[in-house]
């Protein structure tokens, strides 16, 4: 008989209701603290206490019982607009410090960073040099125990629009090149194809809102990944170009720095995920401390109360609503994490707190089409989940306090009363989660 695991008296949100569960119980097929293999692991039940009747009587000698009185479990949380290659300060001018060599071995430490803080899926939104392919297939093989990563490739941008100075996008010219530029990633294994359509904070001499690609381009890259059956997200800043956007038939909006009510409405009708990353224009103390040019602070502080207001036009909306920061998942911010920061924001705009959570999770797991394994906590699932001390759906800084991370029904680490690990990853154990370059020369 495989070896159980018996999570009892615990708050669960799963992702998938509107309600916590109380008293509930989720058991799942392996030991949790095994260090390699179990693909066969899963998710077996979830539910109230009194709805399954074999706890206590169907517990075998070799199986782990853990009481969670205090603690809500949640699925694991998803980051899904973050570049695990990013460097503070933008350096402009495709300078890069770093090399290719070192800038990968940097990624993948950001995504075993990223597990550590318990975001257990990240959708990388754009790096250079096919780093974040390599990442996803160490981490699915079991090379490396880290957040999932779903790839895009490169940042596919017009010649000279957003980003064109630094060495994390790829420029075209023409829709039959931006068609091009597709397929190639198609065929390294994107799970979506990331296209800058409008001008951002990035560069000195664009305006966040100036539409940088034509029609006739972004048809084809849409064309080219529905063929596919992959979706397109654009990085968007102005209310126009957002409704040619998903008129064209874009499948997510990314950032919406400025966004109108009408807008709002065509994207709910459509089906069109929104990633607002408020991170980026709520943490002005972060960029002034990496030293960024005084042009970025400045559009991005200019920026943050339309920000803030077009994401409550698609709140009340009803868009669904997914979390990504732009900056590391990781990333040290107001105490707490980048993600977790982020859902805060969220809240500040207008969702409820389970509304957040399901933003981090579920919503996000559909804008990745990771739904069908993982993203909620039901039987059969892989058992991606954390645990935190309080009710985040009634207070969500208490995602603060996080005491739990598992993937794949196997423990990261724990602090929980009788099922404490420590961390088994690849970091430096006790050593602080940096979002750092871990850069010395
Ligand atoms: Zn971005």
């Amino acid at each position: 008989m495989a070896r159980k695991t018996y999570l009892i008296h615990a708050r669960i949100i799963d992702g998938v209701q509107d309600t916590a569960i109380e008293d509930g119980i989720m058991i799942f097929q392996g030991g949790m603290t095994r260090q390699k293999g179990g693909k066969e692991d899963k998710i077996l039940f979830v539910g109230k206490m009194e709805e399954f009747p074999g706890f206590p009587e169907e517990v075998m000698a070799n199986d782990t019982v853990v009481d969670l009185t205090g603690y809500t479990l949640t699925p694991g949380l998803y980051n899904v607009h973050a570049h695990l290659g990013l460097t503070m300060p933008y350096k402009p001018y495709r300078f890069d410090e770093m090399g290719v060599a070192y800038r990968s071995l940097v990624m993948l430490r950001r995504a075993c960073e990223a597990l550590n803080c318990g975001i257990t899926t990240v959708r990388s939104a754009g790096g250079p040099d096919n780093i974040d392919y390599a990442i996803r297939d160490a981490v699915d093989n079991e090379m490396m125990f880290a957040a999932r990563v779903i790839p895009c490739g490169a940042l596919n941008i017009a010649v000279g629009g957003h980003a064109w100075n630094n060495y994390i996008s790829t420029m075209y010219n023409g829709a039959d090149q931006f068609r091009a530029a597709a397929r190639a990633e198609l065929a390294k294994g994107a799970q979506f194809i990331k296209i800058g359509l409008t001008g951002g904070a990035a560069s000195a001499h664009e305006g966040m809102a100036d539409k940088q690609m034509t029609d006739e381009e972004i048809a084809a890259v849409v064309e080219v990944a529905h063929g596919a059956g992959k979706r397109v997200a654009a990085h968007l800043g102005g209310d126009k170009p957002i409704q040619e956007f998903v008129k064209l038939g874009g499948d997510s909006v990314e950032h919406a720095y400025h966004m109108e009510e009408e807008t709002a409405y065509l994207m709910k009708e459509r089906g069109t995920f929104l990633v607002p990353t408020l991170s980026v224009t709520n943490c002005h103390n972060y960029l002034v401390g990496h030293g960024s040019p005084e042009f970025q602070v400045r559009k991005l502080d200019e920026t943050g109360e339309a920000h803030s207001q077009s994401i409550g036009n698609a709140i009340k909306a009803g868009v669904t609503i997914c979390t990504g920061t732009d900056l590391l998942p990781s990333d040290p911010i107001d105490g707490t994490n980048a993600t977790v920061r982020e859902m805060e924001l969220l809240v500040k705009a207008g969702l409820t707190p389970m509304q957040a959570i399901k933003a981090a999770t579920s919503n996000s797991a559909k804008l990745t089409d990771t739904i069908g394994f993982t993203g909620t906590l039901e039987a059969e699932k892989e058992g991606d989940f954390i645990a935190v001390k309080g009710k985040p759906d009634q207070d969500i800084h208490d995602m603060r306090n996080l005491e739990l991370v598992a993937k794949g029904c196997r423990l990261v680490w724990s602090t929980v009363p009788g099922l404490k690990i420590r961390r088994y990853n690849i970091t430096v154990p006790g050593m602080n989660v940096a979002g750092g370059t871990y850069m010395k020369w």
